[in-house]
């Protein structure tokens, strides 16, 4: 069997201007997640593009290879061109798997795709979070306990802004008091897209077994299954024989 194409995407931008997050990844944020998935499996093929290469690493014949793309951003939400979203909606919807990380819950892309505000409350405070399982059966909760915690995370609480999830995988629980809807999964066209809430820059989050666990399910979860291509066929040839009552109305 062909190895699943990953590609992780990271702006790459808190990396270079704060010495916090540089610290904790030297190499980028897009680094370690990249490497998380990599060592959960034989069965993927993984690489990085950031949002400074040309056409942020994604171009059509690019992602035309792409059967799972993972989303970080947060700072240059604005600076990715309308081009190359265009170009992820409709791989998406001919069934290439998307994987929305943290702040990517206001990407152009995830936005386009959602269609709506994806807005949420949020305080930087270093708080636990616990994050609850509330799907046991769904494969993207394979491996997990009941619920697993982060030490210090930044708090994101409901309301979010999102359609209702086609399946609920993670409700988390914040030291402050709030909820939020942490793992979520939505089918658009022929492909499928998962949120995952945790990986504000500040903390090792990508470092976490747990978070490299989910992650890692979440690609293979969002694989493409067949491709559906927007091509709108006139078929004229009917499967049985037809008499033909009249002109196209389409
Ligand atoms: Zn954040």
């Amino acid at each position: 069997m062909s190895k699943l194409r990953v590609v992780v995407w990271g702006e790459n931008i808190h990396e270079q201007k704060m010495p916090v997050v540089a610290k904790i990844y030297p190499d980028g944020m897009h680094s370690a997640i990249a490497e998380g998935i990599r060592e959960s499996g034989k069965d993927v093929e993984v690489s990085t593009a950031i949002l400074q290469e040309p056409e942020h690493g994604l171009t059509k014949e690019r992602l035309s290879q792409t059967d799972v793309l993972v989303w970080w951003g947060h700072a240059g939400h604005a600076q990715v061109e309308d081009v190359v979203v265009d170009r992820i909606q409709k791989r998406v919807l001919e069934g290439m798997g998307l994987v929305i990380l943290h702040s990517g819950h206001y990407s152009k892309i995830f936005k386009r795709l959602l269609g709506t505000s994806c807005s949420l409350t949020w305080r930087e405070a270093g708080e636990k979070e616990r994050l609850w399982v509330c799907n046991p059966g769904h494969p993207i909760a394979a491996g997990i306990d009941r619920y697993f915690e982060l030490e210090n995370e930044e708090m994101y609480g409901e309301p979010f802004g999102i359609p209702s999830p086609d399946e609920q995988v993670f409700i988390s629980w914040f030291e402050g008091g709030e909820v939020f809807r942490s793992g979520c999964c939505w089918y658009r066209g022929n492909g499928k897209i998962f949120y995952f809430r945790p990986g504000h820059e500040t903390y090792p989050t990508y470092y976490d077994k747990n978070v490299r666990k989910v992650i890692s399910n979440g690609v293979r979860w969002v694989r493409p299954q067949g491709t559906w291509i927007d091509a709108c066929p006139n078929v004229k040839v009917a499967c049985e024989p037809i008499v033909v009552k009249g002109e196209s109305v389409h």
